[in-house]
Parts: structure tokens; C-alpha cells; sequence
């Protein structure tokens, strides 16, 4: 069989056969039970990772918690300089990266190449933002006072992610947490650990470079108990955790059960909106993307199209003979639109949301299935499917990580179609496809669309690393990436100066001796 040039890349990146996934840079040991990392391109085994245990996880602790003392009082921009240079060896390693991408986690070797451009850009964005770290000045009432607010480094920051961004996620965090003046430990997914060796390897070398302590880059690998260390431990003051809804709602408990902070980017049901003034051919493009690309496994992935009813039959039409092109196969080969999904297990999810629909009184219009035979032996590779429905079925308010679409019909004014895009759960991402400037602002107003994200004319995926990222309700109320979401990774301190010889109380308060 082909290879794609897997082995060269594994070997570019110094990923080994068995790997310490505990790391404090240089520094790598690991005492825990090993992880076997498949590849659901082809089934095979890539390479093993070497779990976290509390021991471990301790080391890491100690040269993470001595590495904020000296990181935190070196001047951002030097600190941004650091990330500048993490930024170039991306742009060397891109296209190694991309492809372990591509083949630990199953998504096309353009998108994995396109992961690790967004963690090109969120480094230069960094580096522009770590002369920027601003906070306000304001007038006192007080003569002769100043008043100002500024930002300063938090400590250790303890990144949690999905497999579904194995890469990505970690860099707009850590990214801008560096910046900040944090040290972060990075726990990936326990599905994509592979390429959590593989970029820490590339940070550990750049901060070695630099004679930067052990400790600011830090990587611990397993399951949900590993997570654990750090959602209980005191000595991480902010825990961002991107996954599903259900980890989330454990996450923010156990971390807000010591006050500690955390940052959650979880799941979405996101919708398109198609009204009688949408541009259609715009609209297949966009919903077709949106709902088969990386296999319906991203957060943003569009689960749900709301159509008028003029235009029903006219999109339904056009979107299932989209779907007639797709060509399904080996991710890394450039001809295929859709890979397979991340495992056997989220085959039998998504085998499940298509009996849901139809027990539930749909109608499927493009039929679903698994594949078999030769290249698809992993057993993970299924044929996207489109299911008609009610917004009001268990299934559609229901976020299931696969290509399943959803259509849905409205009536009468877009406010019908706002109020069935809102009758979620989730509020990331979502979309209105029209060219009607009434229904556009509509979208967007306080009366609009409840979203994290909520775009005109285009899909509901595919965000820019400039746009603060993120969603409202159950998707976790967390803002990273762009804008000003560096704030989270700093701690806030208003400051008063008193510059004459008298001591003046607030709100005029007399207290003489
Ligand atoms: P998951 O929730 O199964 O796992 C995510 C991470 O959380 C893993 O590293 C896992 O080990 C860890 N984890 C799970 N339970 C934990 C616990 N109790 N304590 C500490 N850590 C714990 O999610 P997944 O299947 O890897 O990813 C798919 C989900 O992620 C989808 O719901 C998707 O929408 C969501 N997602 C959201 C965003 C976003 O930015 N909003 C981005 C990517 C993925």
C-alpha cells in the first residue's frame, strides 16, 4: 500500500515507535500505561505513548510552577520573540505535521496542512499582541491620583483537548498564554496523542535553543483521570478544556469547586439559515463543506440547514446531488472529499442518530452506510447522509460528532427560522444565506441569531484565527484565539497612585486624628 510519506514524516517530526508522552521540554519520562495510537486512514498501528501517572504529573508540576518565576519577569516582547521563532519551525514542519495529522486523526491532508497554518497565524498574531497587552487609565476622583488597570501573567495554564483540532486548539492557547507569561501542560486527546509528542518536540527545541528553563512547554498524556490532576489542582489557576458538552459540565464543576478558572469551548448544533434570497449555488457550497468536511467532526460542522418552504424542493435537489459527487476515501489522497471518522465507536453514533431519525418520523434522503472492502479495512469510513426533520426530534437537538444534515422547513417571516436556529442547546456557530438586508441585520441584532459565531453568506465552519472563537450556552460561554481573548490568560489589577502629601478618602469620606 501507499504510504504517503508517513514514515518520513514521523521520523521529520521524532516521533518513535514508543514515545514518553510526559514532558517538561528536554525533559521527558513517563511511568504510566502505554496508549496504542491507530490510524483510522488504514487501521494500522502508528507509534505508542507512554501515559502520565500522579508521580509523573507531579515532576511536571515542580518545573512548570519554577519555570513561571523566571518566564513571567521576561519582557513580553522577548517572550514574543520566543513564539516567533516557535512560529518559523511551524512553517518548516508544516508539511510533516500536517500529514501526522492527517493520519492519526482521519481529516484530508489540505485540512490537516490547513490546521497547522492556523497555528502559523496565531503565533503571529501573538507575536504582534505581546506589545499590545493593554489595560485603561481613568480619572480619579481623588486630586492628585492616577488610576490605571493592568495585566499580569496568571501561572500554569492546563490546556484539555479534542481530537477532532489535535493541533490547532493547542496553539490558541498556548500561544497566547506564553505571551501572557504563563507556562502551560498540555493533556491532548487521548484518540490523537501522537501528534501532542510531535509538537511538543518542536516547542521543547525552540525553548532549548533560547536556554529557556524546563517547564514552559509541558505534556501529559492519557484519559479523563489525567485531566483530573489538573482540574483538582490547585496550582493551575485557569484550565481550558475544548471537548464535548458532557466533559465540560464536569470540567467547570471540579474547577470551580477550588475558584479556579476555566476557559470551555464545547459542542455545537450549528445551523444555516436559507432564505427565499439566498444566493443557491453559494449555499450547496457552503452547507455541503460545512457538513461533510473532516467527516461532520468539527465543532462548527453545519448539522442543520433551515429552509424556506418556496425554496425547499429547489435546495433539497441541489444539496443531494452535491452529495452524489463526494468521493469518499483515503484522506491523504487528494482526490477523496471525505475521510473516515475517528474511530468504530463514533461509527456506532452516528449509525445510531440515523435509526434515531427515523424512528423519530424522518425521512432519509441520502442514505447512510459503512463501507467495506478494499481501503476502507479500518472500518471507520462512512458515506454522509441527509436526513429530513423536526427541529423538536431528540436526535437533531442532539450534537452527533458525524455527517449527518438535517433538513428542516420553515414558513412565513425569518424570524420563524432565528427562533428554530435558537431552539438548541448549543449556541456556537451560524449562518444565514440571503441577500436581503432586512433578513441579514435581523440575523445579527440582539434579536438575532444566540451564537458564539454568526456569519452572512457563508458557511457555519472555517472560522479566522483574528475573531474571538467560541459560543454561548452549552457550547461553555469560553472566548479564545482573536480579539481581545488574551485577557483570560491574565490576572486583572486596578492600580491607584496617590502623587501629593495629603490622603484624600474615596466617596469623600472624612477621618481625621
Ligand atoms: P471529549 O469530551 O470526549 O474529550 C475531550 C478532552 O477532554 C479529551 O482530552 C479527554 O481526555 C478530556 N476529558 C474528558 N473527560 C474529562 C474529565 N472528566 N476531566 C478532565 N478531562 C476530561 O471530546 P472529543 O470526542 O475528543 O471531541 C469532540 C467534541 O469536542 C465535540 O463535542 C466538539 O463539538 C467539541 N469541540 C469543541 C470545540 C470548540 O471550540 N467549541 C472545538 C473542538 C471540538
Amino acid at each position: 500500500a501507499k504510504d504517503f510519506g508517513i514514515e518520513k514524516a514521523l521520523h521529520d517530526l521524532g516521533v518513535k515507535d514508543i514515545n514518553e508522552g510526559t514532558s517538561t521540554g528536554s525533559n521527558s519520562f513517563s511511568n504510566g500505561d502505554v496508549i496504542e495510537s491507530y490510524s483510522p486512514v488504514d487501521g494500522k498501528l502508528i507509534g505508542k505513548v507512554k501515559t502520565t501517572t500522579k508521580e509523573d504529573y507531579e515532576k511536571v508540576m515542580e518545573a512548570a510552577t519554577s519555570a513561571f518565576k523566571t518566564w513571567k519577569t521576561m519582557p513580553a516582547p522577548q517572550r514574543g520573540e520566543i513564539v516567533r521563532q516557535f512560529g518559523e519551525k511551524l512553517r518548516e514542519l508544516k508539511e510533516p505535521l500536517g500529514k501526522l495529522v492527517s493520519y492519526e486523526m482521519g481529516k484530508s491532508y489540505q485540512e490537516g496542512l490547513g490546521e497547522v497554518q492556523e497555528m502559523i497565524d496565531i503565533c503571529d498574531f501573538a507575536v504582534g499582541l505581546s506589545r499590545q497587552l493593554h489595560g485603561l487609565t481613568m480619572h480619579s476622583e481623588r486630586p492628585g491620583h492616577r488610576m490605571y488597570e493592568q495585566y499580569h501573567p496568571l501561572g500554569v495554564v492546563g490546556i484539555i483537548s479534542a481530537f477532532n483540532f489535535p493541533v490547532a486548539v493547542w496553539s490558541w492557547n498556548t500561544a497566547l498564554a506564553w505571551i501572557c507569561g504563563d507556562v502551560c501542560v498540555w493533556k491532548p486527546s487521548e484518540k490523537t496523542p501522537l501528534t501532542g509528542v510531535a509538537c511538543q518536540n518542536i516547542a521543547a527545541e525552540v525553548f532549548k535553543a533560547n536556554g529557556l528553563p524546563e517547564g514552559i512547554s509541558c505534556l501529559i498524556n492519557g484519559d479523563y483521570k489525567v485531566g483530573e490532576f489538573m482540574t483538582k489542582d490547585k496550582r493551575v489557576p485557569l484550565v481550558s478544556a475544548t471537548g464535548s458538552t458532557r466533559m465540560g459540565k464536569i470540567v467547570a464543576q471540579e474547577v470551580a469547586a477550588r475558584l479556579g478558572k476555566s476557559l470551555l469551548e464545547l459542542g455545537g448544533n450549528n445551523a444555516i439559515i436559507v432564505t427565499p434570497d439566498a444566493d443557491i449555488k453559494m449555499t450547496v457550497i457552503g452547507a455541503v463543506f460545512g457538513a461533510v468536511g473532516t467527516c461532520g467532526q468539527r465543532c462548527t460542522s453545519t448539522r442543520r440547514l433551515i429552509i424556506h418552504e418556496s425554496i425547499y424542493d429547489q435546495v433539497k435537489n441541489a444539496v443531494v446531488d452535491a452529495y452524489k459527487q463526494l468521493r469518499i476515501g483515503n484522506p491523504l489522497d487528494e482526490n477523496n472529499h471525505v475521510g473516515p471518522l475517528i474511530d468504530t465507536d463514533a461509527v456506532k453514533m452516528y449509525q445510531h442518530a440515523l435509526e434515531k431519525v427515523v424512528e423519530e418520523g424522518g425521512n432519509v434522503v441520502v442514505e447512510g452506510g459503512v463501507l467495506e472492502g478494499e481501503g476502507y479495512e479500518s472500518g471507520c469510513y462512512v458515506k454522509p447522509a441527509i436526513a429530513e426533520a423536526s427541529n423538536e426530534f431528540e436526535i437533531v437537538q442532539h450534537e452527533t460528532f458525524a455527517p449527518v444534515l438535517y433538513l428542516l422547513k420553515y414558513s412565513g417571516d425569518v424570524e420563524n427560522a432565528i427562533d428554530m436556529q435558537n431552539g438548541v442547546a448549543q449556541g456556537l456557530s451560524s449562518a444565514i444565506m440571503t441577500n436581503n438586508l432586512r433578513e441579514a441585520e435581523r440575523f445579527l441584532s440582539h434579536a438575532g441569531s444566540d451564537c458564539g459565531i454568526a456569519n452572512v453568506n457563508i458557511g457555519t465552519s472555517g472560522a479566522e484565527i483574528g475573531g474571538a472563537f467560541g459560543g454561548e450556552k452549552e457550547t461553555g460561554g469560553g472566548r479564545e484565539s482573536g480579539s481581545d481573548a488574551w485577557k483570560v490568560y491574565m490576572r486583572r489589577q486596578t492600580n491607584t497612585i496617590n502623587y501629593t502629601t495629603e490622603l484624600p478618602l474615596a466617596q469623600g469620606i472624612k477621618f481625621d486624628l
